[in-house]
């Protein structure tokens, strides 16, 4: 069985779309997991996924049926990933942070600030145990990895450890510790450069607090740095004259669970993903450094295509498995394929306009199932 969850996603029609291409949309879903794609030549075809969120789906369907199980199991010590895919404009970017990560709507709010509000909803103190949660946010581009809540740190390396996985070496954390004793609850939190690779987190704990730079006591405050993190992707895409859609933005949250009395932790890292535009930017005639961008997203989007077909279609151990082709592939290591579990969500537009991105957005995910 797979451990792959593949969804697709229609926005409703934009107001450009309509304007400019009339309002007569591609697709036709048929039930909850079936849908047709009617393609330029007009023929049908017609795709079977997991799960299809027509236009009038809403975020909270979205968040319970593709990313609800992979943060149930993420604090159960089991990693995961949610990967959006799919050509600029597709709606990439909403079904992960919503209209903005701050969005208060509850009906609107992306599936970012339902992550962390699940993730710490886990934190409750009905078990004696010392919960800590870890939050990176990185940013590819052109290959290079950027902290995005550091611009300073603009070509973090990564790195394995035996104890904890891949690592983002220097990589700055939002980090928040709780423990739950007999008498009474300490909780402190704290943002803090992670500088050793292989330094435990439980001896981080007792090191913390000097060089703390934010704490995050709640989730309203992981939010808030988010919203830093995403802030500051803008100012950098301004400092680099690029466009978001050029990078792919990658959130990391690592929660780990240890209960008093017993020495075994359970950590699972919960991985999101917000990949760089798919559309095929060769063929309208890109130069220079676009064409440049465009080679490099092609590759990394087709290293990620390559190890999820060698993940579903792999026969045992002997299978070779291509992480190391791509940054992209190589932060996902541990968070994709082995006992974790991956959703990848699809995301089109339903404008006749768009039909072609829209079927090879399709088809990339065919091929993952
Ligand atoms: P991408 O990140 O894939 O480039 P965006 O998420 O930025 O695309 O979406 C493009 C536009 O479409 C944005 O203005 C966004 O608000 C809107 N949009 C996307 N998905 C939806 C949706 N499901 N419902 C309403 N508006 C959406
Ligand atoms: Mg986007």
């Amino acid at each position: 069985m797979s451990n792959i969850t593949v969804c697709a996603r229609f926005r409703p029609l934009s107001s450009k779309e309509r304007r400019d291409h009339g309002d007569s949309v591609c697709i036709r879903c048929i039930d909850t997991e079936t849908f047709v794609l009617k393609d330029e030549k007009e023929e049908d075809i017609m795709f079977s996924f997991d799960r299809v969120f027509c236009e009038k789906s809403d975020q909270a369907e979205v968040y319970e049926f593709l990313v609800l199980p992979i943060v149930r199991d993420a604090v159960n010590g089991i990693n995961g990933t949610i990967i959006t895919y799919g050509q600029t404009g597709a709606g990439k970017t909403y079904s992960i942070e919503g209209p903005g990560i701050l969005e208060c709507d509850e009906q609107k709010k992306g599936i970012l600030p339902r992550v962390v509000d699940g993730i710490f909803e886990h934190i409750k103190p009905d078990k004696m145990a010392k919960y800590s949660i870890k939050l990176s946010m990185v940013e590819i581009y052109m290959e290079k990895i950027r902290d995005l809540f550091d611009l300073s740190k603009d070509n973090i390396q990564i790195k394995e450890s035996k104890i904890q996985g891949i690592l983002l070496s220097g990589a700055t954390e939002a980090f928040f510790v709780a423990r739950y004793a007999r008498v009474s609850t300490h909780t402190h939190a704290y943002i803090r450069t992670h500088e050793s690779t292989d330094a435990s987190v439980v001896q981080d704990f007792h090191s913390l607090g000097k060089d703390n730079l934010m704490s995050i006591i709640d989730p309203a405050q992981a939010l808030q740095s988010l919203s830093a993190g995403i802030a500051n992707r803008a100012v950098g895409e301004t400092q680099m004259n690029m466009a978001s859609s050029r990078s792919h933005c990658i959130y990391i949250f690592t929660v780990q669970q240890e209960l008093t009395g017993d020495k075994r932790m359970k950590t699972g890292k919960l991985v999101l993903v917000d990949l760089a535009g798919s559309e095929k930017v060769e063929k309208t005639g890109a130069e220079g450094r676009a064409l440049e961008e465009a080679k490099m997203i092609n590759k990394s989007l087709s290293a990620l295509g390559n190890v999820i077909n060698a993940l579903t279609c792999g026969s045992g151990r002997a299978n070779h498995i291509p992480y190391r082709d791509s940054k992209l592939t190589r932060i996902l290591q541990d968070a994709l394929g082995g006992n974790s579990r991956t959703a990848l969500l699809c995301c089109c537009s339903p404008s006749v306009f768009n039909a072609s991105e829209s079927l090879s957005t399709l088809r990339f995910g065919a091929r993952a199932k």
